[in-house]
């Protein structure tokens, strides 16, 4: 389909609104992206005609949710190109994908004296997990230095691969700098080693074409609500050898076989990781947005995203007392900056009265703001939906605001 943004922002009913007497621009989509219509109305129509419990019921209601559940799982397949469907498991988030693989393949894998290596730039759901595993079992976290433009340091990260690495397990694209991974060449490099890598794909997912087989990950985190699709769902894939050789992460129903007092058998994969009733209306909906996406494809997103960043990048350079944070050579469209003399949230709400949404703060990336020597930055992320005049009004405001100090 050929872009058209006009289209597309019709196709957003949140965005027709003004904050403060002024039109709303939305640059908080790092944090959450807005719903297409159409995931919107999946939700309604399914607890409107569909409402049902899934897998095990013996009438129509419960047979059409169960299969418009398990069609999101096949989308989802397609979407990141796993072998099958089995290998993608939902959860409530990002979050609890990566500390369900702590839990499981952590508990399993990983012992006294292994070690763990993330990088600086981690998202804090991509750090505490392993902590809290490495205190457990008298393993080590290393992290991977970055450089000031805050891409990861190659030879430093050859020089911490060695035989005691289970796993790798690093952002690919980062929340709070923007910065892309070179995680094909990470993952073949520890792959070299025996270790597995875990991918945390909040932040590529809805903006990079993702193929697990050709990446070779083992495991890959992402949330539906950072793809224009509903909060509460999150997705963990995992090739099928290691989900089947990794323990249950939590007990219940649904996720067994047979259950006797003495003794309990699992279920298959995917169900033997999904205890209890699921999040079965948000899934339902997550397909409209997996369509949404497929429909104008991410080639032309990211190309129009692309176009956004350089134009924001162009419009900012030269204002005095603007200070850019992670000006990596590869990124997805994220503008993390300070204001010479200012502290970011009284930037985030001067933008706000002007209709702006950013983020301000830490972006849940402590370590990576100390490593910059900063308390936090102001982000602004673009999306599919954002416009070269939003960005205008952004350098404008950015503009204005830096006069007062500078
Ligand atoms: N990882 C990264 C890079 C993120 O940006 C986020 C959310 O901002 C997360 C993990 C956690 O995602 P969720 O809060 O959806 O679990």
């Amino acid at each position: 389909m050929r872009f058209d943004i006009d289209e597309i922002r019709g196709l957003f009913p949140v965005l027709h609104q003004e904050v403060h007497g002024r039109p709303l621009v939305y640059f908080d989509n790092a944090a959450t992206t807005q719903k297409p219509k159409a995931v919107i109305e999946a939700l309604s129509k399914y607890y409107q005609h569909d409402n049902s419990n899934i897998h095990r019921g013996a009438h129509t209601l419960a047979d059409r949710a169960t299969r418009y559940y398990e069609e999101t799982r096949e989308a989802i397949r397609d979407f990141i190109n796993a072998k099958e469907s089995a290998e993608v498991i939902f959860t409530k988030g990002t979050t609890e994908s990566i500390n369900l693989v702590a839990k499981t393949f952590g508990n399993r894998f990983i012992g006294k004296d292994d070690e763990i290596l993330i990088s600086t730039m981690e998202h804090h759901s991509n750090i505490v997990p392993w902590q809290m595993l490495c205190e457990e079992k008298g393993a080590h976290l290393k992290v991977i230095p970055i450089t000031e433009e805050g891409e990861i340091i190659w030879d430093e990260f050859e020089k911490l691969l060695s035989p005691k690495t289970k796993l790798v397990s690093i952002v690919h694209a980062s929340n709070a700098l923007g910065t892309i991974n070179p995680v094909k060449k990470i993952i073949e490099a520890a792959h070299n080693v025996g270790a597995k890598v875990l991918l945390d794909g909040a932040q590529s997912t809805s903006h990079l074409e993702i193929d697990v087989q050709d990446l070779d990950c083992d495991f890959l985190a992402f949330s539906a609500h950072k793809l224009y699709g509903p909060t509460g769902l999150g997705i963990l894939y995992g090739k099928r050898e290691l989900l089947e050789a990794i323990p249950p992460f939590l007990g219940g129903g649904e996720m067994i076989k047979e259950v006797t007092f003495e003794k309990t058998t699992y279920n298959e994969i995917p169900f033997k990781f999904e205890a209890g009733t699921p999040n079965i209306a948000d899934v339902i909906a997550f397909k409209e947005a997996l369509e949404f996406i497929n429909s104008w494809g991410k080639t032309q997103i990211k190309k129009h995203e692309d176009e956004l960043l350089a134009y924001a990048n162009e419009l900012t350079k030269d204002i005095k007392g603007f200070i850019p944070v992670g000006t990596a050579a590869e990124k997805v469209a994220v503008l993390s900056f300070n204001i010479n003399g200012m502290h970011p949230f009284d930037v985030g709400q001067m933008l706000d009265a002007r209709g702006i949404a950013v983020r301000t703060g830490h972006h849940c990336t402590q370590p990576l703001m100390h490593r910059f020597g900063i308390e936090g930055t102001v982000r602004a992320s673009f999306a599919v939906y954002n416009t070269k005049s939003e960005i205008e009004n952004l350098a404008e405001g950015i503009a204005r605001i830096a006069r007062i100090k500078n």
